[in-house]
């Protein structure tokens, strides 16, 4: 399917700029700013997740994030599905992360100054033998985990920006704002299964398709359910609609 490979491409590349982006991503120098008055690269990401996933719910981790490629290349070594109760373990990770910085922003005395590019070397994070470091210690963990826990073990497991994106998804429907969905037709459905076995973030597609309920918080707006069923039954689109409404 052309907008599987496309998708692959876009992660490939993504994957292959993370020396550059890695300092975008990072959940230590959002904290460092934020006791100095400074809103990070990093920081400045997290926002645009939540914001972005109004709208566009989860496909940031779809479609562009590295770490989403290189587990996608890992499932191909290791692609059991993580436990479900692995999943709560980011929230324990990410609730005094958060509080972190909002410590950091008060002692500061609040926002100062928005510094996209803080520290990196003109806009580039690994710039530096040092850097190198760090960065294999980020892929270290996220191969370690996937070949460990299973599937995209690292985004259910310590992804400290999932649950940015969570909220913002969960969000969109709740309020029920127009956005990119799935939506899907069950009649069609010929209970195949082919949509459970392709969801990389370990979904029962089939089961969301029978109950008419195509929103889930983990979904990732991959398309692989929609591009691999044999009957078209579930479609990716923008749609103003609740993903509960059924066509
Ligand atoms: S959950 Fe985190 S690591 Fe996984 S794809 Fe999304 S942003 Fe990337
Ligand atoms: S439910 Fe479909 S779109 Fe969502 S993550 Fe699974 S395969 Fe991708
Ligand atoms: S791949 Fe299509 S037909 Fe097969 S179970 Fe999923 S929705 Fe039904």
């Amino acid at each position: 399917m052309r907008r599987q490979k496309t998708r692959k491409i876009i992660q490939l590349v993504s994957l292959l700029l993370f020396p550059v982006t890695l300092n975008y991503f990072s959940p230590y120098l959002v904290i460092q700013g934020s006791f100095e008055g400074v809103l990070s690269g990093s920081g400045v990401l997290f926002l645009s997740q939540f914001l972005t996933a109004l709208f566009f719910g989860r496909a940031f981790c779809g479609w562009l994030c590295p770490a989403g490629g290189l587990q996608h290349v890992c499932s191909g070594i290791v692609n059991k599905p993580p436990a479900k109760w692995q999943r709560w373990i980011k929230y324990i990770i990410w609730v005094p992360w958060l509080g972190a910085i909002l410590a950091g922003f008060i002692t500061a005395g609040g926002l100062k100054r928005m510094d996209v590019l803080y520290y990196t070397e003109s806009g580039i994070s690994v710039s530096a033998p040092g850097s190198y470091i760090v960065y294999f210690f980020v892929v270290g963990l996220i191969v370690l985990l996937s070949l460990t826990l299973g599937r995209r073990a690292f985004c259910h497991t310590a992804c400290w920006m999932a649950p940015f994106m969570i909220i913002g998804t969960t969000m969109k429907e709740k309020l029920r704002l127009p956005a990119l969905r799935l939506q899907a037709d069950p009649d069609k459905c010929i209970r195949c299964g082919a949509c459970d076995r392709q969801c990389p973030m370990s979904l029962s597609v089939s089961a969301m398709v029978s109950t008419g309920t195509m929103f889930h918080s983990d979904c990732v707006l991959c398309a692989g359910c929609a591009d691999c069923c044999p009957k078209g039954v579930i479609r990716l689109r923008l749609a103003v609609k609740s993903a509960h409404d059924l066509n």
